[in-house]
C-alpha cells in the first residue's frame, strides 16, 4: 500500500513510523526544510514530551471524551517504551518528562532517524496545495506542481502556532475542502495584551499569583503559579493556561478581564487582618517598606497606584477604606484584557478539524475513507506540560497504525 504523510512534524513522524513495514510503501510530504523543525523549540530547547499526570481535563476539545480516548489507547507508557526503543532515555521532574540529553534535537532526530531506518521516504520542501480523492485512489499536487498519488493518506500538518516552523494553517483548508468541518482556531498557551496603562511600570516583575479571567457573565478559567508581568499585559505559565479561553471570549466580542490574586497563599481575609496589624503594631513603619516585604518594589509601586496611596504614609495613618482599597488591589486586581498574543507567539492552535468526524479507534476520517488525521490539526489542544506532544504521539501512532493496516496500536 503507498501511504502520503502530509507534514512531517512530531505526529507525522509517529505516524509514518507507525505505518512503515515490508508491506507498505512511506512518503513524509514535509513543506519545511526538514521534519521537525517545531520539535527543536519545545521545552525551551529541551523538549516537555509528556508527562507523568494525564487526566482528561489537561485537553480541551468539543469533544474531551474522544481525544481522551485516544490518548488512553496509546498511553504515556507505551509511547516512553517506544521511545526507548529509539535510543531515548529520560528525566523527570515533578511529573514532566524530557530527554535525558536535556536536548530537543535528541527528539527530533531519533524521530527523523527511525523513519528513515524503517524505510520511509522524507520529501522536505514539499508543501501540499490539495489532495483529490477518485474512486479508491488519492491524488495531491503540490505548491510547486508535482502531482504524488497514494492509497491513504495521513494529514498531520500542523495548526497555525509558530508558522515559522511551517505549520502555517494549510491543512485547514486542505481538510474543509474534502468536506471536514474546522472548530474555529484561536491562538493558545500565549499572553494576555492589556491596554492598561499600569502594565508599563510593572514590566520584568515575576511573582506567584492566582489570575481568574472573566467576562461581564462568568469565570471562564483560572491557574495559579508563576506570574510574569510585563509591558504589553501579563504573561507566565498560569496566562498561558488560562489564554485560549481569553482567544475565544474576544474572538465572540465578549469585554474581558483578569482578576489577580497577588497573595494566593493567604486565605480569605487573612491579608485584611494583617493589614489591619501593621496599623496597631508597625505604626511608625512606612506603608512601602512594609508592602515590600510582600512584594518586588515594581508591584507595590503600582498597587500603591492602584489604592491611591503613598508609599510614604505611616501605617498608623491607615484609614479603613485604605486597607479596603489595598486589600482589594492585592487580591482582586483587574486588569482588562483586550487581545491576546497571536499565532506567531501561542504555542498552540485551539480547534481545528471537528473530532466527531474521525473514528477514534483508527483516526480514520468518517468522511472520507482512506482519510486519516493526527496531532494539532484536529480540535484538541493541551494545557502546558507535555500535554501536546503527548497528543502528537498518541494520535499520530494510532492512525499511523490503522492506516498501515496494522490491527493494534
Ligand atoms: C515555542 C513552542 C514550545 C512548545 N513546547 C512544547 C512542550 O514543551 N511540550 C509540548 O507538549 N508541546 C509543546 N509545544 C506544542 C507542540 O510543539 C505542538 O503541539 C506539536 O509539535 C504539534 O505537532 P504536529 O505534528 O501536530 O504539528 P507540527 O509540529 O506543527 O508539524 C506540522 C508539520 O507539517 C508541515 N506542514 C504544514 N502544512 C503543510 C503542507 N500543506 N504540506 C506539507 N507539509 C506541511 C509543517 O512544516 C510541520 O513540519 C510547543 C510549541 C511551541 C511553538
Amino acid at each position: 500500500m503507498k501511504i502520503a504523510v502530509i507534514g512531517g512534524g512530531a505526529a507525522g513522524m509517529t505516524a509514518a513510523y507507525a505505518a512503515a513495514g515490508p508491506e507498505n510503501s512511506v512518503v513524509i510530504l514535509e513543506a519545511g526544510k526538514i521534519p521537525g523543525k517545531k520539535i527543536l523549540s519545545t521545552g525551551n530547547g529541551r523538549c516537555n514530551l509528556s508527562n507523568r499526570e494525564m487526566k482528561k481535563s489537561c485537553f480541551r476539545s468539543g469533544h474531551p471524551d474522544i481525544a481522551w480516548q485516544i490518548l488512553q489507547n496509546y498511553d504515556v507508557d507505551k509511547t516512553l517504551a517506544w521511545f526507548k526503543s529509539l535510543g531515548l532515555s529520560f528525566s523527570e521532574k515533578n511529573g514532566y518528562i524530557y530527554p535525558r540529553s536535556a536536548q530537543a534535537s535528541a527528539v527530533r532526530e531519533a524521530l527523523e532517524e527511525a523513519c528513515i531506518r524503517k524505510g520511509v521516504q522524507i520529501l522536505s520542501s514539499t508543501r501540499v496545495r490539495e489532495i483529490r480523492k477518485k474512486k479508491n485512489r488519492f491524488s495531491l499536487v503540490a505548491e510547486d506542481g508535482r502531482e504524488f498519488s497514494a492509497d491513504r493518506v495521513i494529514l498531520t500538518a500542523g495548526g497555525m502556532a509558530a508558522p515559522s516552523t511551517g505549520s502555517d494553517g494549510s491543512g485547514y483548508e486542505i481538510a474543509r475542502h474534502l468536506g471536514h468541518r474546522i472548530i474555529p482556531t484561536v491562538p493558545a498557551l500565549t499572553s494576555l495584551d492589556s491596554s492598561d496603562k499600569i502594565c508599563r511600570q510593572w514590566h520584568g516583575v515575576r511573582t506567584g499569583g492566582h489570575i481568574r479571567l472573566m467576562t461581564e457573565e462568568k469565570i471562564l478559567a483560572e491557574d495559579s503559579g508563576e506570574l510574569q508581568l510585563v509591558r504589553t499585559g501579563i504573561s507566565g505559565i498560569p496566562v498561558f493556561q488560562v489564554s485560549r479561553y481569553a482567544s475565544y471570549a474576544l474572538a465572540a466580542g465578549k469585554k474581558v478581564h483578569a482578576q489577580i490574586d497577588f497573595l494566593p497563599e493567604f486565605s480569605s481575609g487573612e491579608e485584611t487582618q494583617i493589614l489591619s496589624r501593621w496599623k496597631k503594631e508597625d505604626g511608625d513603619m512606612r506603608l512601602y517598606a512594609r508592602l515590600h516585604g510582600w512584594f518586588p518594589d515594581r508591584l507595590c509601586q503600582v498597587l500603591l497606584v492602584r489604592s491611591g496611596l503613598s508609599g510614604e504614609l505611616p501605617c498608623r495613618q491607615l484609614t479603613e477604606r485604605d486597607l479596603h482599597r489595598l486589600s482589594e488591589a492585592c487580591r482582586r486586581f483587574s486588569l482588562s484584557i483586550q487581545d491576546v498574543h497571536g499565532f506567531d507567539q501561542a504555542q498552540v492552535t485551539a480547534g481545528g478539524v471537528d473530532l466527531s468526524e474521525i473514528d477514534p479507534d483508527t483516526m480514520e476520517s468518517r468522511r472520507i475513507r482512506g482519510l486519516y488525521f493526527a496531532g494539532e490539526i484536529l480540535d484538541v489542544d493541551g494545557i502546558c506540560g507535555g500535554y501536546n506532544l503527548q497528543w502528537a504521539w498518541s494520535s499520530g501512532r494510532c492512525a499511523g497504525f490503522a492506516a498501515g493496516g496494522k490491527e493494534k496500536v
